[in-house]
């Protein structure tokens, strides 16, 4: 039996008003970076991650406005706490798949397919089957682990504008890994989150709704993008000389 974990969530201060918070207690293969951004009217969340511990009680410290959460998209380790949030955003292609949510959410390692297997066991949180390696409430079972349904307040397309007075992310269509991944760009800084059309470990576009023809594009639009430092959806952030090699280098595996 897992012991019950002392605090769920961890953050970090990023600078730029960016904290980044994650679950230390996940796989990491199913642990996604959570990102806050304080603005002067209004706050953004970017991604809310598996759902497994309440996400809004953990950061109400932080939030002392209006405040956004945005889907990078549809993967259940992005959206597990998005209900929580009076303001909900996702790209208009995937929004449907929130109501009623029938996505895939494995959270055995045995629930994956066998070609998963090799990413999962870079886990180090010492978790054989079960990808966590405490758990988040005294009564939780893993059988109950479900993401709970939430309709979309506001559904994003490419070149909408997420507000917060001071400052203002420009959403940007990345299909590829799924049709409706998008990232969040903030011009006047080079801020970019990135969800999971680009981060710094193995990018997927084999998935069931991934596309390979989209994310050669997405690849190429990203290249030209004048970034100072990228937020992914996954592992550390890095800067625009790291993402121009991490694009050549898809670009090249996938023959383009
Ligand atoms: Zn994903």
């Amino acid at each position: 039996m897992l012991r019950v974990a002392d605090r769920w969530f961890e953050r970090r201060t990023m600078g730029e008003g960016v904290t980044w918070i994650w679950e230390p207690h996940l796989n990491p293969f199913i642990r996604c970076n959570i990102w806050h951004v304080r603005g002067r009217d209004g706050d953004l969340l970017v991604d809310t991650g598996s759902g497994l511990s309440p996400l809004r009680r953990a950061i109400v410290d932080l939030v002392a406005r209006p405040l956004a959460a945005v889907a990078t998209h549809i993967h259940y380790d992005h959206v597990g706490g998005l209900y929580e949030f009076d303001e909900r955003m996702m790209h208009h292609l995937e929004a449907p798949r929130m109501n009623p949510y029938r996505e895939f959410h494995p959270i055995r390692a045995s629930d994956f397919p066998e070609s998963f297997r090799p990413y999962l066991q870079a886990d180090s949180t010492g978790a054989r089957d079960l990808l966590l390696d405490a758990r988040p409430a005294e009564n939780w079972t893993a059988g109950d682990y479900a993401i709970t349904s939430t309709t979309l307040t506001r559904r994003l397309t490419d070149g909408d504008v997420v507000d917060l007075g001071d400052r203002a992310f420009e959403v940007m269509h990345l299909p590829g890994h799924s049709p409706g991944s998008i990232g969040l760009w903030e011009p006047r800084t080079g801020i970019f989150f990135s969800g999971d059309a680009i981060y710094d470990g193995p990018l997927f576009d084999m998935l069931p709704d991934s596309s390979i023809r989209d994310y050669l594009l997405t690849m190429k639009r990203l290249r030209s993008l004048p970034v100072t430092v990228v937020h992914g959806g996954h592992e550390p952030s890095f800067g625009r000389e790291r993402m121009v090699a991490i694009v050549d280098q898809y670009l090249r595996s996938r023959g383009a």
